[in-house]
Parts: structure tokens; C-alpha cells; sequence
């Protein structure tokens, strides 16, 4: 047998397969998806199998042998080998980078594992049929071994390969990293109840007097029935350890180190909640999503609901038909939602088949819960991102809240789309894909209003209607300007004033936004206009009040703040601090006790801070909820009545074709947060321009008005979803060397699309075209040393424009490294920065 291996080295010259033999004591173990080591040079690297064959592409003779096999289950399944070869062709990315991005962390490092029994009785005794998948002989051999390398049984017992995986993942056998691992499991001394209840209750009426408190813990047990940790029985039940020790010698008791998971939602208690009956626009999107699950149909469903329209519920109610049917679900969140309260939610509802991932869990905890889904043992994944590569084997359904959320884009290689990648892994699975938000990406929204096929209905679904019929908060605009001219100089208008200190008197609570881009954290000499530049990078460089230092947040680069200019030495130096900060300062000096919170990058860096701050606010033990971009999503407080944003407009001034579309999405979903439930809620944005469209539609909460207008702006301008962007970005340190080879190369392309028929601008209305602008300096047009510039490529039609990327870049690819000018490719960009 031979593995065809992509071996983890991200070069362009190494992403291929390699042949290796497999010797006959993995024969069973290895599959596709299995991760192994391989020699590799002098080297033994990991990679991934991504193929079996009878024969190899050269000589069998000169095939090495793999070296070992680093899981027993393999962490890959056949479909998401397939997808990250998809990646690689679509992102112009290698192969191993795309298998790379699917596991956990924890999987990358090189840990020993052990092979166990599971000690745990009840798991022998309920699932007894699993003792017969294996030979009495080996359970017995198996209990006997310190610590048992997967290689020695493997070794021992080749022919039971099938036998021993299925046990491993229906959890007869453990799977254990050693304690030499950072990420060691977790075991917990636990204390089980008596196994013979009827001599137990026996021997509870023959106690001796002097150990009544033995006969005490022995009672709760007995009561209790199920077993749970010696720390919580001690605090709950009172004694020492030393009694239950005596209680298990004596055989009444059992105690036992248990294996545990480390479940960051261990011990919270989550309110079950059962489905509501639907509204009658919620049941029609229902049935088409239920439908299409059933039907197995890859289709990709546009859920256009207003904020508040309950889009949760369908979004549940759909996963419940899903499970129903045998099959699994995704729920992808963007990162900064993915908040205690939507965890909740969906704990909720589904309890135990739920597994969270999100990167605020450590790679242990994450590793845990990834496990949970490779092993079956849950049937709903909800996570960010990289969640869509939950290793599920029958996917039925994958929702993608916020679906407009630039977070599902990853901004390192593999730089790939959470969104185009669930509907490929849609299709592979025949799942239904949901795209849920108030505000679509103007994309998303194009591909759904594409009339059906005949025979088939829309994309599109609406849900136009808040829940219970509540109206939509009305929002004021407010022109600074003529608070300017009226000689307000308050970075808040009167009206913002008022309404707040109306609230404060209420009892009720407010959030404010403050669009952190416009204000930035720098430092300036008011006498020379001297800025603080990073050495390294052509940026500016950022205050931390904490260290009083400056910092690049592209290299790290840091130095303490000067005390006067560097450039004239004068002391009028001056450091604006985060603008979150500024509007905390000034609503302590108007509102003199006012209790606000805080959430920013700073205030939310340490784990967890982000909850508990939601938390607290929750608990009304603040009036404001005062943050960055981080306050306007998926919040749900029903005391909020005032949502307020501070200055619209610092996001609509960005060099950026999305600017008006972010704008507008995050004044309404900002304005959303207002008035969810009983009381009325109220908006007022502040902005210099108030005639923009997007902010006037955003006050009239009118997307469709919206859309139009941006869509004659990209039409014209030609941006997406007229046509596709990939952005080219080369860097070196010598820019001539730089500036000469990003001639050549954008000379090569233009010659290859020549040669394709499809070079020229994309206005001529050609079905197929492709326009390449530039090279020209990037907007940041140094980092880290390097010297960069870009090329844009834009084109409609159907091009493989990777495989002409590739053809381009390829005569620059060669030679050694120092004067090799660096690629990067982003496919469908964010951020063309
Ligand atoms: P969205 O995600 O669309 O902004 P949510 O899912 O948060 O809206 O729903 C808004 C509120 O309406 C929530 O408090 C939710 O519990 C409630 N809700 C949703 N559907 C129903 C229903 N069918 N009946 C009653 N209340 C509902
Ligand atoms: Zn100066
Ligand atoms: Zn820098």
C-alpha cells in the first residue's frame, strides 16, 4: 500500500504529494485524512495522507516507509482533504496551509499519546455491546500497560485496526496526552457511588458511632446516586478525604481519577428552553429552510431579517429538523458575538449536542471540544470562522450569522472566506446553507436576487417585521456642524445630552458607539505637527496610557514615549488617548456619578473580560455601555432604550469602495440594539455629513433604498458584484530591485490574459474581461523594513485567474531567497490596504 503525503512545508516548490510506503502494521490505521510523520531529507516532518494507492508514481524500490502515525482516529475525513485542495487552487495558497488552517492548534505540536480503558463503570456497563468489539484478552492486556503507545498496540493487535478506532471514538478506549504536554487532560478525583447499594444500605445501619461522618458521606451518596468530584462532595457534604478513602477501602465507595474534559461551560446550568411557536413571516422562512434540508439540496439561502425579526429562533428550528433527520449542523458566529448570551441560546435549546469553538478558549479547551465533534458525540458546532471545518460527516445545514461580518474573511494564509468555503463543503455534503443579517453584503444580496432557475423559488428570504410587531426605533440625525455653529463644542450635540440625561433620570440604560477608526491613538507636536512614526513601517505609531509607550501594531516595534519633540523640542507634545477614553472622561465631567463601561481593545484583552462586562451590564449595574464596533453587534438588553453614535462618519471617509456599505451596516445594527422589547427605543447618530445616502438610509432603516444607490456607485466605479477583485501584493527591502520585478510581473500577466483574449477594461461590457491595475505603492507602503507594492486585478467572467497568477509569478519564484521579492494573493480582499 502506498500513502500519498502533503508534507507540512509551505513552499510552492514542496505542494505535491509524496509516495510513501505503508508498512504492514499501519496498513489498517492509515486512511485518508490520517496525519503522519514522514522523512523527509534529513528531516521526519508531519504531514497528511491525502491519498492510498496500489502504486506509486516512482520506483517502489526507493520509497521510504512512513515513519509513524501520530493519531489513531484520523483528525481529517476524505471531504475536508478535498476542500483544502479547493483552497489551495481558489486561494492561491499551498496545499498543507489549507490543511494546516482545518485542525486544532493542539494537534500541531508534537505530543505522546496514550492508549486506556475508560474506568468509568457506567460507560462499561452501558455500553456493554462495545466490550464484545474487542477481545477480553486485549481489554485485559490493555489495563495492564503503563502507558500504552498507540504504536505498541498497534504493533500487537494489527488486525484489529477497525475495532480499536470505532472503540476509540464511541470512548471504550481513552486517548491520553502525556503529562509532559502543556495540554494534558485534566483528571479529576471523583467518587462514585456504592456499585452494591443494597449492602451499602446495609452496612449503614451497623456503623460504628466515632465515624459518623463517613456514615454521613456514605448517606449523601447513597441519596445522590451519581458520581461527582471528591472537591464538590467535600464542599457540599462536609468531611475530609481521608473519610471517603476509608468509605472506598472498606469497598462502599468508589474513587477513581476520571479523565476530564476541559469544558469551559462546565458547571453553568442552562435554562432549557423549548421552541416558540413561530410568527407567521418566521414560519414561511422555516419551511423553505426545512425544505431544502430535507431535499438535501445544496442551495445557499439569503435570510434578509431586520434586526429583532428573531432570526435565532428559525435559525434553531431549522437545526432541530436537521438533527432529526440524522444529520449535523454549523452555526458560524463572527467572533465578537459569540457572547455568553448567544452560547446560551443554543445550550439551551440543545444542551449537551452543542460544542462551542471560539479563540478565546485555550488550545486544550479547544482541542476538547473539536474532539467532540470527531468522536460524534455532538451534533451542532458553533463557532467562528474556522468553524466551518468542524470534522462533522453528515452536514445538513450551515448558518452563517452576520453573514456581512468582514471577520469571516482570514486576513492570513490561507486567506479564505468562511462564506464561499461553506458552500463548497455545502455541496460536497448536499447541506443547506442559511446567510443570515439585516444589512447583506451587497454580494451576497446580488447572488440572491438572481432570478430562480425554472423551477426553482428564490434565494431570497425576507423577514421584514420585528417579533411581535414592535416598530423599529426612530433615529435622529444630528449635523455637528451646526452644533459647531451654535457654539456647542461638546462632543456631544444637545440633543445626545438630553436624551441621555433623560435616561439617567429613567432608570433606563444607553449605548454608545464610537467608531474607533477615525479616532486613532497618536502622538502629535502641536508646534511642529510632528507625528511618531514607526521605524520599520510607514505608520503611525500607537499611545499606550498603560506603559506609556508607543507601539507599531504591524511589527511590535515599541519605545517609551518622548517627553519633547524629537524633531524641535518643544514641549507641546501632545497624546490623545483611545477616543473611548475621551468620551468616558467627558460624560464623568457631564453626568457626575454616571456609571459606564467601558469596551474596547483594551478594556477587553484579558480572557473573558468581553462577558463580564456584558455581564454587568446585563445586570444593569451600569447606565452606559460605551465601545467600539464590539457594542453594536447581537446585543440583546431589554433596559437599552438609547443607542447614540458618536460620529458616524469617521468610517465613511476611508479609502475603501466598502465604506458606505460598513457604514451603513453599523448604524443599523448599532441602531438595533434599541427598543427590543417592552419600552420604545430611541437612536440619535451625530455626523458632519448627514446628507450622505448611507447615512439616510440607514435612518429610515431602508435597505433596499440602500442598495440601489450603492449599486450604481459600483457599477460605475466597477467594483463588486460587478465584477471580482484579487489584490497582488509583492514587498522586499531593496525597492528597486522591488519596483523593477512588479513591472515585470504585471507586464507577464498582462501578456498571459493577452494571450487568453480577455485583457481590457471592464466597462467595454465584455461577458469575459480583465482589467490589471498598477503596480503601484500600497496605501501602507512599508512594514516590517519591507518595501511594498500591489497590483489589482479585477474581472468578470469566468478566468481561472489564480492559474494565471501562478504562470506570472513563476520566473520570480526561482533563485535563492534574499532576492526573491515576497507574493502575497488575496482573492476577494476586505481590505485593500
Ligand atoms: P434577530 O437575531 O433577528 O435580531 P432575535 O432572534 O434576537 O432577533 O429575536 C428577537 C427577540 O424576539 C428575542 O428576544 C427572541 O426570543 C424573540 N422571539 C423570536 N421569535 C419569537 C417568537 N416566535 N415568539 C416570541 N418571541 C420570539
Ligand atoms: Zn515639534
Ligand atoms: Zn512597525
Amino acid at each position: 500500500m502506498i500513502a500519498k503525503v502533503i508534507v507540512d512545508v509551505p513552499s510552492r516548490q514542496t505542494d505535491r504529494p509524496f509516495d510513501y510506503k505503508v508498512p504492514a502494521d499501519m496498513e489498517g490505521w492509515i486512511e485518508v485524512g490520517s496525519r503522519v510523520g514522514v522523512p523527509f531529507g534529513p528531516r521526519v516532518l508531519q504531514g497528511f495522507v491525502i491519498e492510498l494507492a496500489e502504486t506509486a508514481d516512482v520506483d517502489p524500490i526507493k520509497l521510504k516507509p512512513l515513519s509513524e502515525l501520530l493519531d489513531p482516529v484520523p483528525p481529517l475525513l476524505p471531504d475536508l482533504i478535498e476542500l483544502a485542495k479547493w483552497m489551495s487552487d481558489k486561494y492561491c495558497c499551498s496545499w498543507t496551509t489549507a490543511l494546516q488552517a482545518m485542525v486544532p492548534a493542539a494537534l500541531k505540536g508534537k505530543a505522546e499519546r496514550y492508549i486506556s480503558l475508560n474506568n468509568d463503570p457506567d460507560y462499561l456497563e452501558e455500553d456493554y455491546g462495545l466490550t464484545a468489539l474487542l477481545p477480553q484478552e486485549m481489554l485485559v492486556w490493555i489495563g495492564r500497560q503503563k502507558q500504552l503507545k498507540l504504536e505498541t498496540l498497534q504493533q500487537r493487535f494489527p488486525d484489529y485496526s477497525a475495532a480499536i478506532k470505532e472503540a476509540l471514538l464511541e470512548g471504550l478506549l481513552l486517548e491520553q496526552t502525556s503529562i509532559r504536554d502543556r495540554l494534558a487532560i485534566r483528571k479529576v478525583l471523583t467518587v462514585f457511588p456504592p456499585d452494591d447499594e443494597a449492602a451499602a444500605r446495609e452496612a449503614l445501619q451497623s456503623f460504628p458511632a466515632r465515624s459518623a461522618k463517613q456514615r454521613e458521606l456514605l448517606a449523601f451518596m447513597l441519596e445522590r446516586g451519581e458520581a461527582m468530584p471528591l472537591q464538590a462532595l467535600l464542599a457540599e457534604a462536609g468531611g475530609s478525604p481521608a473519610s471517603v478513602r476509608a468509605l472506598a477501602d472498606k469497598g462502599l465507595l468508589g474513587l477513581h481519577e476520571v479523565e476530564q474534559e476541559r469544558d469551559p461551560y462546565a458547571g453553568r446550568n442552562f435554562q432549557r428552553t423549548e421552541p416558540l411557536p413561530l410568527m407567521p413571516g418566521q414560519q414561511d422562512v422555516y419551511e423553505r429552510i426545512a425544505g431544502t434540508v430535507t431535499r438535501g439540496e445544496p442551495q445557499a439561502l439569503l435570510l434578509h431579517g431586520v434586526t429583532g425579526s428573531g432570526k435565532t429562533e428559525v435559525y434553531m428550528q431549522s437545526i432541530q429538523h436537521c438533527l432529526e433527520l440524522g444529520k449535523q449542523a454549523i452555526v458560524l458566529v463572527p467572533e465578537i458575538s459569540l457572547t455568553p448570551q448567544m452560547v446560551e441560546r443554543f445550550k439551551g435549546r440543545f444542551g449537551d449536542a452543542v460544542a462551542v469553538l471560539h479563540s478565546r478558549l485555550s488550545n486544550g479547551e479547544r482541542y476538547d471540544e473539536w474532539r467532540k465533534i470527531r468522536s460524534r458525540r455532538v451534533q451542532v458546532a458553533i463557532g467562528a470562522r474556522s468553524a466551518i471545518f468542524a470534522p462533522f460527516e453528515r452536514i445538513g445545514l450551515i448558518i452563517i450569522d452576520e453573514e456581512h461580518e468582514s471577520s469571516y474573511k482570514q486576513e492570513e494564509s490561507p486567506k479564505y472566506h468562511a462564506r464561499d468555503v461553506a458552500v463548497r463543503r455545502a455541496r460536497q455534503h448536499g447541506a443547506a446553507v442559511v446567510l443570515g443579517s439585516a444589512t447583506p453584503s451587497l454580494e451576497s444580496f446580488a447572488a440572491a436576487s438572481r432570478p430562480p432557475a425554472p423551477g426553482k423559488e428564490s434565494a431570497l428570504l425576507p423577514m421584514p417585521e420585528r417579533v411581535g410587531s414592535r416598530p423599529l426605533p426612530p433615529v435622529q440625525v444630528i449635523d455637528m456642524r451646526s452644533e459647531l455653529q451654535d457654539g456647542n463644542r461638546s462632543m456631544f450635540s444637545r440633543r445626545l445630552h438630553a436624551a441621555l440625561a433623560e435616561r439617567l433620570e429613567r432608570g433606563e440604560q444607553s449605548v454608545l458607539l464610537l467608531n474607533r477608526r477615525g479616532y486613532s491613538t497618536f502622538v502629535m507636536c502641536r508646534s511642529c505637527g510632528y507625528t511618531a512614526a514607526c521605524p520599520h513601517c510607514d505608520i503611525s505609531l500607537t499611545y499606550h496610557q498603560k506603559s506609556r509607550a508607543l507601539r507599531c501594531h504591524y511589527c511590535g516595534h515599541a519605545e517609551l514615549a518622548p517627553k519633547e519633540c524629537p524633531s524641535c523640542s518643544s514641549e507641546h507634545i501632545r497624546y490623545f488617548g483611545t477616543g473611548t477614553q475621551r468620551v468616558e472622561e467627558e460624560l464623568a465631567k457631564l453626568f457626575p456619578g454616571i456609571r459606564v463601561i467601558r469596551m474596547d481593545v483594551d478594556t477587553t484583552s484579558e480572557k473573558h473580560a468581553h462577558e463580564k462586562l456584558l455581564k454587568q451590564f446585563g445586570e444593569r449595574k451600569a447606565d452606559v455601555l460605551l465601545g467600539t464596533q464590539m457594542v453594536a453587534k447581537g446585543l440583546d438588553f431589554p433596559f437599552v432604550t438609547l443607542v447614540g453614535v458618536i460620529a458616524a462618519d469617521t468610517s465613511l471617509n476611508l479609502p475603501d469602495f466598502r465604506s458606505a456599505e460598513r457604514t451603513f451596516q453599523l448604524l443599523t445594527q448599532v441602531a438595533g440594539r434599541a427598543g427590543r422589547h417592552h419600552l420604545p427605543g430611541e437612536v440619535v447618530i451625530q455626523t458632519y455629513s448627514p446628507e450622505h445616502y448611507a447615512i439616510l438610509t440607514a435612518q429610515q432603516h431602508d435597505y433596499a433604498a440602500f442598495v440601489r444607490e450603492e449599486l450604481k456607485h459600483r457599477s460605475v466605479m466597477g467594483y463588486p458584484p460587478f465584477c471580482r477583485l484579487v489584490l497582488v501584493t509583492m514587498s522586499h527591502e531593496q525597492l528597486p530591485l522591488l519596483s523593477s520585478v512588479s513591472e515585470q510581473f504585471a507586464e507577464r500577466l498582462r501578456g498571459l490574459a493577452a494571450d487568453e483574449g480577455v485583457l481590457g477594461p471592464l466597462e467595454g461590457g465584455l461577458q469575459r474581461a480583465m482589467d490589471i491595475l498598477g503596480p503601484v505603492a500600497s496605501p501602507i507602503s512599508r512594514m516590517k523594513d519591507r518595501y511594498r507594492f500591489q497590483c489589482v486585478i479585477k474581472y468578470r467572467g469566468n478566468i481561472d485567474v489564480p492559474a494565471l497568477l501562478k504562470a506570472a509569478m513563476s520566473p520570480f519564484l526561482e533563485g535563492s531567497q534574499p532576492k526573491l521579492v515576497q507574493f502575497s494573493i488575496d482573492v476577494d480582499p476586505q481590505v485593500i490596504l
